[in-house]
């Protein structure tokens, strides 16, 4: 079986949920850091059966935040006040 830095393996019970069990799986990550936006795909992780808890290996993780800094983008993401939009939301 293959062991992963984090020591979380195929078939392993989850740490979360306590119930599911771990599987392979490649999986998509958005990635939302300080003003900047990445979306990667087909990332190696164990997803837990039940509650769907992505782990990921500790060099998977370093690899993604170096392609984080290669590749993410700037956007300007529209950002609300929760409170003054609901009491605009009403008024309307
Ligand atoms: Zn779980």
């Amino acid at each position: 079986m293959r062991k992963n830095k984090n020591g979380r393996n195929s078939g392993d019970r989850c740490d979360r949920c306590y119930e599911g069990t771990l599987h392979p799986q490649k999986v998509s990550e958005t990635i939302l850091k300080r003003g900047r936006a990445l979306v990667i795909d087909d990332i190696p992780a164990e997803v837990c059966s039940r509650c769907g808890y992505r782990y990921f290996d500790i060099k998977v993780i370093r690899a993604m935040d170096a392609l984080f800094g290669e590749y993410a983008v700037h956007i300007d993401l529209p950002k609300i006040v929760f409170q003054e939009a609901i009491a605009l939301q009403r008024a309307a």
